[in-house]
């Protein structure tokens, strides 16, 4: 019998493990660690309310604002009208040939966000995304029925009992309510809101609209009310692509830790013992009000919206230690740069916030701080200079805009009739646009072509060269003509001449040069 164990092989061992080790591997998907924001308060928080409050009045009131526009048009302020193919926005009537102007809105608030960004950060995140706005309200009402951030871990970890369960559901419930009231807003940017709001209440609407409303019901809840920060952090693709547009000028919330470190929790005593102390007391201020639950001092992180409420948490700190505001503040990365080289020595020492101070406690000359002309940089003149020009664009061309307009599609099967006396006759489909809200008569007339003449279908009048046709407010008007040349004018192959649609009341015209054609010989 051979003893394998004693068994001595001439195989190489090495000295490696798998990577993904069973023993090492950490789950796929890790459990949210749930977070519960402290309130902040000061300016930051301040403007927030502001902002949410413009958002949310703006989103929510809007397709209650009426816009007289005469007895044929909408009086919705703002409608996108898809039975109609119209977009209403005030005085502006957008046809669906005219989708340029939105796509250019959408160029601008590219260029726009890109400026914001490069000049201030994720501003657009901190502030006025939806997902921040409706958070920040959803927060608003967990606070209002649970309490204080230690309230709502003390409820959290309680066991199941009447007063948990009696708060949680009365939150639940306000939350699918305002889960609804944001779903139902959005439908009634698509239709009358006075009318749709009662055929929604009384089942008559539309499927689809129950339909949207259940949909934005259920995203509105999950991203607002459950998933919060995770939204931001895992399913935004905004975060990874806004480095691009960040250079050493953004501003960006910072944790100076120039002037910060070392932390201490007993900056007294540690002083008396000699040592060298920063501003951070380490009291944790700006982690418990930070609503993606991270700590503004590890440095800049993916997960930071830039909120600014660790600046107000900190700013509050420092004030009750009669300090100076701004140990976390808006800075750009060469400020933040220039004021660590001078409290490391140019990088020869740790952090020694005694080197940006004077002896009497206040920051030397040499502390750089936030230079407003550093936004005129550039970047952000370039993205300016692109988001003002295609503006500009837009508004020449919604000046300029015809609202009449025609077009021509000739016949092409057959090309031509040659009738019983030798003339040639052409078919066209000719369509007629009154793009006001009030009715019109277009005088359609031909030019060119000698001797040849139009009809109509559909319109009692003889043969001629020009037709008086009305046309319906905001509407579109197809007709068809038949141009016949006699046999002596008509010249072989293509000629061209114009079809003019005019309204003789506002002098507005529109040319189409259309084709006719003829035999390539008599
Ligand atoms: S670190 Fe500060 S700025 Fe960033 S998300 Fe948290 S509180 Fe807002
Ligand atoms: S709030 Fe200010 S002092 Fe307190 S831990 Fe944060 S940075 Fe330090």
């Amino acid at each position: 019998m051979t003893d394998t164990t004693s068994q001595k092989t001439d195989v190489e061992q090495f000295d490696a493990q798998a990577v993904n080790a069973a023993w090492a591997r950490k789950p796929l998907y890790e459990a949210r660690k749930k977070i519960f924001p402290k309130r902040a308060s000061g300016q930051f928080r301040r403007f927030k309310w502001l902002i949410m409050l413009v958002t949310l009045g703006i989103y929510y009131l809007t397709p209650w604002l009426r816009w007289d526009r005469g007895p044929f048009a909408p009086d919705q302020a703002v409608l996108v009208d898809l039975a109609n193919r119209r977009f209403y926005f005030f005085w502006i009537e957008i046809w669906p040939q005219e989708f340029f102007y939105v796509a250019g809105l959408l160029v601008m608030a590219g260029f726009g966000l890109f400026l914001v960004t490069s000049a201030v950060g994720r501003a657009w995140c901190g502030y006025t995304c939806p997902q921040t706005v409706w958070v920040d309200l959803f927060l608003v009402v967990e606070r209002a029925i649970e309490g204080e951030r230690n309230q709502r871990m003390k409820l959290d970890a309680a066991p199941w009992s009447l007063d948990k369960i009696a708060k949680r559901v009365s939150k639940h419930v306000i939350w699918l309510l305002i889960a609804v009231a944001t779903g139902g807003a959005w439908i009634f940017y698509f239709a009358d809101a006075p009318t749709l709001l009662v055929n929604a209440v009384t089942g008559k609407a539309a499927s689809v609209a129950y339909g949207t409303v259940a949909v934005l019901t259920a995203t509105t809840y999950v991203f607002g009310g459950l998933m919060r920060e995770q939204v931001c952090t895992y399913m935004c693709p905004w975060p990874r692509i806004q480095a691009a547009m960040l250079d050493e000028q953004s501003l960006v919330v910072t944790y100076n830790d120039w002037r910060g470190e070392p932390r201490s929790r007993h900056a007294k005593k540690a002083k008396a013992e000699g040592k060298v102390v920063g501003d951070c007391v380490d009291c944790n201020a700006c982690v418990v009000v930070c609503p993606m639950g991270i700590d503004i001092r590890d440095g800049q992180q993916l997960e930071c919206i830039t909120c600014a409420l660790c600046i107000d948490a900190c700013d509050g700190v420092m004030d009750k230690l009669g300090r100076p505001r701004g140990l976390i503040s808006y800075a750009t990365l060469d400020e933040y740069s220039g004021n660590m080289a001078l409290a490391t020595a140019g990088g020869t020492t740790g952090i020694n916030p005694d080197l940006v101070r004077n002896m009497d406690g206040s920051f030397s000359d040499k502390v750089r701080h936030f230079d407003w002309r550093i936004i005129f940089r550039f970047r952000t003149m370039l993205y300016f200079t692109i988001w003002a020009l295609v503006g500009i664009g837009l508004l020449v061309a919604l000046g300029a805009r015809d609202r009449l307009e025609v077009n021509v599609l000739r016949d092409r099967n057959p090309q031509y009739v040659t009738l019983s006396d030798g003339s040639i006759r052409n078919g066209y489909t000719v369509k007629l646009l009154n793009m006001i809200p009030e009715p019109r008569v277009i005088f359609l007339s031909m030019e060119g072509l000698p001797g040849a003449t139009m009809s109509i279908t559909g319109i009692d009048q003889p043969e001629g060269r020009s037709f008086a046709i009305p046309v319906d407010p905001d509407k579109l008007r197809t007709i068809k003509v038949y141009i016949r040349q006699p046999l002596e004018n008509v010249e072989p192959g293509k000629a061209q001449f114009r079809l003019i649609a005019a309204d003789k009341g506002s002098n507005e015209s529109d040319v189409y040069i259309a084709t006719f054609d003829a035999p390539e010989k008599k």
